[in-house]
């Protein structure tokens, strides 16, 4: 690799750019430890501020009683980062060692020599291309269709109105019987003639009289005005297609966690999250952080990967101090 800029020495050195890297930085700088950030240059084909900048509207995010943009948030937290003295890079890391310390951080064009390093790269809703499905003319992206029910189900669009899920695990089963409280009625819609959901959420799902489950179903089409008004669902068994009248349609199936250029060099659960040890950021690598979504799949929300970004800045300022590489504070 050619080191174009030569190598960058930092003591923390924080990748991503979401909710949970901002923060993390916002703490790290303000305790005096000139952070570095990549913030990735369409990492995982999402631009830098993180899955924030593919919505519209936060509502819960506090300090924002009318709402605020995603896109808009995303900036006043890089603002933040910037205006206490993080070094931001738009950059991809592709490349980690975190076999001998200080630590190595590599992009295409440069090297950082790390004495901590925060990862906190998120992790990517999937979704499915159909008709009507994506962004732009069309499609229903952002009018009716989400990958996120907990902070898309609320919005007036959804109220009283039919709504469905696609997915059979736990995120399906929790989506589906949180969008109870919204809409008329929600569809779970499934693959196959199981849920591979825990007994217990599937329980709760199905003991619910809003709910329906689609059996052995693929959605072929979205269409709508507008907004999203319903579905071609197909039964892959008998082969039926039925049109189904609803306003909103959200993905459940599954996230991928942006650990790829890990390269193994942290544990990974299953799931291919990183490990962290249970109320803390410690990774598997002393020195190494994790924070936001990365190695969170159950809540998966701004609040709570900011929340995390601060702990990985406190838990990495207090390894810098235990190593003898301390420089402030940060209250
Ligand atoms: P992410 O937001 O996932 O950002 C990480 C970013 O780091 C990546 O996107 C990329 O830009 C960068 N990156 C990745 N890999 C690298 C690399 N190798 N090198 C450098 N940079 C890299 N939550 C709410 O609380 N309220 C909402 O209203 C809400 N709406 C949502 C709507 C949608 C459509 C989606 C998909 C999610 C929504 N969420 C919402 C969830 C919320 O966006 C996430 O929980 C939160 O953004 C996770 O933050 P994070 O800091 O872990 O990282
Ligand atoms: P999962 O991977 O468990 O489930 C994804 C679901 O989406 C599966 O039912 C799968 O179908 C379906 N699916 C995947 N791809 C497609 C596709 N192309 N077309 C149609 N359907 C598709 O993801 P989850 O997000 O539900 O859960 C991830 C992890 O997080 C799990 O470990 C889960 O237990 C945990 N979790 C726990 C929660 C809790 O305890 N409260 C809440 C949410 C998540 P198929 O079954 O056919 O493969």
């Amino acid at each position: 690799m050619d080191d174009l800029q030569g190598p960058l020495r930092t003591k923390v050195c924080i990748i991503g750019s979401g909710p949970a890297a901002h923060t993390a930085a916002i703490y790290a700088a303000r305790a005096e430890l000139r952070p570095i950030l990549f913030e990735g240059w369409m990492a995982n084909d999402i631009a830098p501020g993180g899955q924030l900048t593919t919505t519209s509207d936060v509502e819960n995010f506090p300090g924002f009683p009318q709402g605020i943009q995603g896109i808009e948030l995303m900036d006043k937290c890089r603002a933040q980062s910037a205006k206490f003295g993080t070094q931001i890079f738009t950059e991809t890391v592709n490349k980690v060692d975190f076999k001998t310390t200080p630590f190595k951080v590599v992009t295409d064009s440069r090297i950082v020599i790390a004495d901590s390093v925060i990862v906190a790269t998120g992790a990517v809703a999937q979704r499915l291309a159909f008709p009507g499905s994506g962004e732009g003319v069309g499609g229903f992206w952002n009018r009716g269709v989400s990958a996120c029910a907990v902070c898309d189900g609320a919005a007036p669009i959804f109220r009283n109105k039919p709504l469905a899920v696609i997915g059979g695990g736990d995120s399906a089963m929790e989506e589906a019987t949180f969008l109870t409280k919204y809409g008329s009625k929600v569809y779970i819609i499934h693959r196959r003639n199981t849920f591979r959901a825990s007994k217990i959420m599937q329980q709760r799902a199905l003991s619910n009289p809003k709910i329906e489950v689609l059996w052995n179903s693929a959605v072929l089409e979205a269409n709508g005005d507008k907004t999203l008004s319903g579905l071609k669902v197909k039964n892959v068994v008998n082969g039926e297609v039925l049109d189904l009248e609803v306003n909103g349609l959200f993905f459940a199936i599954g996230h991928e966690p942006a650990t790829k250029f890990l390269d193994g060099q942290l544990e990974l659960d299953s799931d291919g999250y990183v490990v962290t040890k249970p109320g803390t950021t410690l990774t598997s690598i002393h020195g190494v952080f994790a924070a936001g979504d990365v190695q969170d799949k159950k809540y998966r929300q701004a609040v709570t990967a900011a929340g995390s970004g601060c702990m990985a800045a406190l838990d990495a300022e207090h390894y810098l101090q235990e190593i003898g590489s301390e420089e402030g504070k940060t209250d």
